[in-house]
């Protein structure tokens, strides 16, 4: 793919290590970058800094907001940002029709506000193909935060994976070659013969309560309370507990605390743990993603030329 996206406006509106590696690999496409809320990053004058929204709105073809996005009050993730960046209403209304605005995962509220103000909302986070490639990361990372959790090695150990979609099937893959000794767990019966081809050993989540006593290490990737109050009682007290899934996590956290059980959540750790690696990734996603989404008059093909 060529300069695909010469002569488009970017607007990059905070983030973190990710966007440093991603804004080179969209100017090499030939975007002009405005960035807002990365006037501290090592980017310095490689791209044109601006101060405030509605010189971005007036001027981007689109905006891109970081993978993590917003907190419930609608600050942006935005670590080298001299003074908080705020999304909110009066910002939203500012962006005019038919300028895309791309995001990681949206908040409720967001999507509700977009939905409302006509604003064409595309959250990237949970394609496949970003979903797949930032599981290795995210499962690297977990796996070192299990081996910092415990004093046993990986290798022998019996670590439970929760979970069987894009992050537990890499994670499983990993603790195998680690040689981990793991159980998979799931529900659907596909995804547990799946797991079983795998060679690991399976179970579905009836049989949890009377199988999770002999796990020393649990990932969890379900975005639902799996280990609750009742399950945490069944665990040994030297288990670690690495919960991958989004915030809240799948872990009574409370209770795991006054049980002394050593549950950790982990979100956001391809940015943490490779944000070269996060960033790159993302940078081979979003030129296409960016392309089918812009008005037909900006779209060029990788030879240059306008799509008809
Ligand atoms: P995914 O492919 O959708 O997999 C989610 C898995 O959870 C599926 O196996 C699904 O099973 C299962 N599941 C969902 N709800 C369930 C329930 N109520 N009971 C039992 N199982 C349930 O998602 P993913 O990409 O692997 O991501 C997993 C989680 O990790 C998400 O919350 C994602 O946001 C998060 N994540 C975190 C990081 C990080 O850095 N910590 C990085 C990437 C992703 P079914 O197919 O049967 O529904």
């Amino acid at each position: 793919m060529g300069a695909v996206l010469e002569g488009v406006h970017l607007a990059v509106i905070g983030g973190d290590d990710r966007e440093i590696y991603l804004i080179p690999e969209l100017q090499k496409k030939g975007a002009y970058i405005l960035g807002l809320g990365l006037e501290r990053s090592p980017l310095g004058n490689s791209i044109e800094h601006v101060r405030t929204f509605k010189e971005l709105t007036e001027r981007a073809n689109a905006l891109l907001l970081p993978m993590f996005g917003t907190d419930e009050r609608g600050l942006i993730k935005a670590k080298y940002s001299n003074s908080p960046i705020f999304l909110n209403n009066e910002v939203l209304e500012s962006i005019p029709f038919g300028v895309p605005l791309f995001i990681g995962w949206a908040r409720p509220a967001l999507k509700m506000a977009t939905k409302i103000l006509n604003i064409k909302l595309i959250e990237i986070a949970n394609r496949d193909e970003v979903a797949i490639l930032n599981s290795i990361p995210s499962a690297e990372g977990a796996i070192q935060m299990a081996m910092e959790a415990t004093n046993i090695t990986i290798h022998s150990s019996e670590s439970f994976v929760l979970g069987l979609g894009r992050t537990g099937i890499t994670l499983i893959n990993m603790l195998k070659g680690i040689g981990a000794k793991v159980t998979a767990v799931a529900r659907k019966p596909a995804d547990l013969a799946r797991a079983l081809e795998m060679g690991v050993r399976v179970i579905d989540y009836p049989e949890l309560e009377r199988e999770i006593s002999r796990a020393e290490i649990i990932f969890n990737t379900v975005p639902a309370l799996i280990l609750n109050k009742n399950i945490l009682e069944k665990m040994s007290r030297e288990v670690a507990i690495i919960d991958l899934a989004s915030i809240p996590g799948g872990t009574d956290f409370e209770y795991a605390q006054l049980l002394g059980i050593k549950a950790q959540l982990a979100p956001g750790l391809p940015g943490i743990v490779a944000p070269k690696t996060a960033g790159k990734i993302l940078a081979k996603i979003y030129p296409q993603v960016i392309l089918e989404h812009l008005p037909p008059n900006l779209r060029s093909n990788s030879e240059g030329g306008v799509l008809k």
